[in-house]
């Protein structure tokens, strides 16, 4: 007697894209509402078996300040644990304008943003993806629609982070292949990344060779950085992280992301980080490596907020003093490359 099968297949009820029949889709796009009571209606994400990070990207009004006001997976387990009736937006507020740090409160560790919110999960090892599903907030200062995307790439063991190289400057002329990549090379072996250049190429007249302001914490969405990712049209590989290498940056900053970390999304303002131009190899190979990082997923080992507080990292095997990549050295530990190979932005070859 030959056995019967009855297959089922799950249509999700949002929408999104998968890569296997049957599977849950790896990437869904949602619209909320978030309301006066500074959160969104909850909404639910099915997370594929096997995946490799939640990264959820969250666009409002761009002097909207957003992050997730709630994040329960299919364990049962809420990470944010705020309190849903009392606004949180003159925190947000204060944490990023006041503060100058933008750190979300409640448990998890989130980065807050004007106008495009990017979340990573998981950072830490003890934290990992549950399959099923996860049900989501988002939070901010302004009431209004908000646009979400939420990607889910496979647990495939990608490690490759292939980038472009756009040269904004009339005048700059950069050697191939560059000559920082080995250095950069050796920053990311630490981690088992591989970088891959896929395209290298001048952008010339548009006027945002030398970027002049810079603004803390992060940049905004119609800061001068911000501008950039517009520029880098028909790309060879639109998967790649595009790195911009200007020629002049305010005064003591030899780079800056566009997001810590930064959304793996092409059409974003916040697509990319933007690198000042110096002949000294090693210099340049550390501040894309710093860079890059950030965009990834690290944050800086501790930052120092306005009032004088020191904020540490959500890492254990980071401390201050150490030689690290995300302070004044090169070195990166065994937990930033667990948050580093977390990216969507990595692929298998
Ligand atoms: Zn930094």
């Amino acid at each position: 007697m030959i056995a019967s099968r009855v297959i089922v297949v799950v249509v999700g009820l949002v929408v999104g894209c998968g890569t296997e029949t049957g599977e849950p889709p790896r990437s869904v796009d949602v619209e909320v509402t978030v309301g006066a009571n500074g959160f969104s209606e909850p909404f639910t994400i099915d997370v594929p078996e096997h995946t490799r990070s939640l990264t959820i990207v969250a666009t409002g009004a761009a002097d909207g300040l957003y992050a997730l006001g709630a994040f329960q997976t299919a364990d049962g387990a809420e990470h944010v644990g705020l309190d849903l009736g009392a606004p949180p937006g003159a925190q947000m507020r204060s944490s990023y304008d006041t503060e100058q740090i933008g750190q979300m409160p409640g448990m998890l560790f989130q980065t807050i943003r004007l106008g495009t919110f990017t979340h990573v999960y998981p950072y830490r090892p003890d934290q990992s993806v549950v399959a099923g599903t996860t049900t989501l907030r988002i939070a901010s200062d302004r009431p209004g629609p908000v646009r979400v995307r939420v990607l889910m790439p496979p647990d495939d063991g990608g490690q490759v982070l292939h980038v472009n190289l756009f040269v904004v400057s009339d005048t700059l002329v950069l050697a191939q292949p560059a000559p920082f990549l080995d250095e950069l090379q050796t920053i990311f072996n630490q981690v088992g990344i591989t970088i891959v250049v896929d395209e290298t190429r001048v952008i010339a007249g548009s006027g945002l060779a030398r970027i002049t302001q810079s603004t803390e914490p992060q940049e905004a969405p119609g800061s001068q950085s911000a501008r950039l990712p517009a520029l880098a049209t028909n790309p060879l590989s639109p998967g790649a992280l595009d790195i911009f290498i200007v020629e002049s940056l305010p005064s003591g900053i030899g780079g800056l992301s566009l997001g810590t970390p930064g959304p793996p999304v092409r059409d974003s303002y916040y697509y990319g980080v933007v690198i000042r131009y110096t002949a000294n190899e090693m210099a340049m190979a550390i501040v894309v490596a710093h860079e890059a990082s950030h965009f990834l997923a690290l944050q800086h080992v501790t930052n120092t907020g306005i009032s004088g507080t020191v904020y540490p990292d959500p890492l254990d095997d980071t401390q201050p003093g150490q030689s690290n990549l995300m302070q004044t050295g090169t070195a990166l530990t065994a937990d930033q490359g667990f948050a580093l190979t977390r990216s969507a932005l990595l692929s298998v070859d």
